[in-house]
């Protein structure tokens, strides 16, 4: 398949005179999820009712976990949508700490999101049995891994930098001690290409919103590797996961597969949402997308280098050893961010000092890298951060 970026572009909705370099963080809007969630809305919700259920097949996404499936390179029918990605961390490391039962560490690493240590910090002290969360810098994971170790807990991408752990090597290592891997894929999902099923990869979660394209709070997902899909203990036994949820029965018995990984009722209108977007991403193939993706980073780094002497590269320079994003690091970063925002240049900042900038290949092109560039050159020229009004924090940053 030759993917399309031009066409792909079109399908979104970008706002006129913005240049958005923040889909890492929150993807666009595409263009059809519009009607789609409206005449879900309408016609679904509004005439069918509750019998929306059965008519309009609103308990039967897992066609969508499939198309996710595609892009992580799972297995068919190894992947569910729903809950949060938080949820999903919790879901996983939980049914993998149950499956190595004799042994007491999670291993992580400071690059780490923290919704992903908090959610293995509130776990672990829920279970009171004497687990420890360990977590070491990223580049020491592979040297921590040892035969104490029951679960190896990783982003993929680091969130801040965009260091790209390898899956392969640090699962084969897991495996060898006798460890599971739970392996987020928050930043991977819609950046690069993934191969949770030739990698061995036991556990995996992330979430739709980012690179995706699901929208605000879109359904998170899970993969569990088909040889545990059936074993797998939910810890979440919500009555969606349960063998039969419609009979009622007041002891929870999992269902078989990856259903079990299914808490509540589905979020029906973000799916709708999402399947548009996933509309767009059944058009590309992933290998393009990252082979795009290196070009435009790779761009991004050479011109803000040249123009810009006072940011430092905070990304690894090796393409191949990084995901989808760029960032720099710069003393006065977050009022930067801010006059770049000002000017219609959309990155986001990450504390200490980390501007964070996307690249998209579905919608970012070469002028717009090139145009963001000048107009961080001049910002950094004119010392235009240098601005009270550029100086405030908001809540999200
Ligand atoms: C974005 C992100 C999250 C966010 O979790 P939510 O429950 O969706 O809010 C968690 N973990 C990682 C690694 C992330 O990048």
């Amino acid at each position: 398949m030759a993917s399309d970026f031009d066409a792909t572009r079109k399908l979104f909705h970008l706002p006129d005179g913005l240049i958005y370099l923040d889909g890492n963080s929150l993807g666009p809007l595409p263009l059809a999820a519009v009607d789609k969630v409206a005449g879900m809305m309408r016609d679904e919700w509004g005439d069918l009712l509750i019998k929306g259920w059965n008519a309009a097949g609103w308990m039967d996404f897992k066609g969508l976990g499939n198309r996710v499936g595609r892009l992580i390179g799972a297995e068919p029918d190894h992947v569910i949508l729903g809950d949060t990605l938080s949820i999903k961390v919790y879901q996983a490391l939980a049914a993998g700490l149950e499956m190595v039962p004799e042994r007491r560490v999670i291993l992580s690493d400071t690059g780490n999101f923290p919704s992903d240590l908090y959610m293995a910090q509130g776990l672990t002290g829920l279970l009171k049995q004497g687990y420890t969360l360990k977590t070491v810098a990223p580049e020491d994971v592979a040297g921590a891994i040892d035969e104490t170790v029951a679960v190896l807990m990783l982003t993929q991408v680091d969130y801040r930098t965009g260091r790209l752990h390898d899956m392969a090597s640090l699962t084969r290592a897991a495996h060898a001690n006798g460890a599971i891997t739970v392996w987020d894929l928050a930043h991977s999902a819609g950046a690069i290409p993934v191969d949770l099923s030739g990698c061995n990869a036991d556990f995996a979660v992330g979430c739709t919103y980012k690179y995706l394209n699901g929208g605000p709070g879109s359904p998170a997902f899970i993969y569990v590797a088909p040889r545990h899909a059936d074993v797998a203990k939910p810890a979440l036994s919500g009555w969606l996961g349960h063998e039969a949820p419609f009979d009622f029965d007041l002891d929870y018995r999992a269902h078989a597969g990856i259903a079990r990984m299914r808490v509540g009722t589905p979020p029906v209108i973000a799916l709708k949402s999402l399947e548009a977007a996933l509309d767009i991403w059944d058009l590309v193939e992933m290998a393009e997308v990252r082979a795009r993706s290196i070009e435009l980073t790779s761009l991004f780094v050479d011109r803000v280098e040249a123009a810009c002497p006072d940011l430092t590269l905070a990304s690894p320079r090796d393409p191949l050893a990084r995901g989808s994003q760029v960032s720099f690091a710069f003393e006065h970063g977050y009022a930067a961010m801010q006059a770049l925002i000002a000017r219609g240049v959309i990155g986001d900042f990450r504390a200490p000092d980390v501007m964070r900038f996307g690249f998209t290949p579905l919608y970012t092109t070469e002028k717009d890298v090139l145009d963001a560039v000048a107009i961080l050159a001049e910002i950094m020229d004119n010392r235009l951060w240098d601005n009270p009004e550029y100086q405030t924090k908001s809540a999200v940053t």
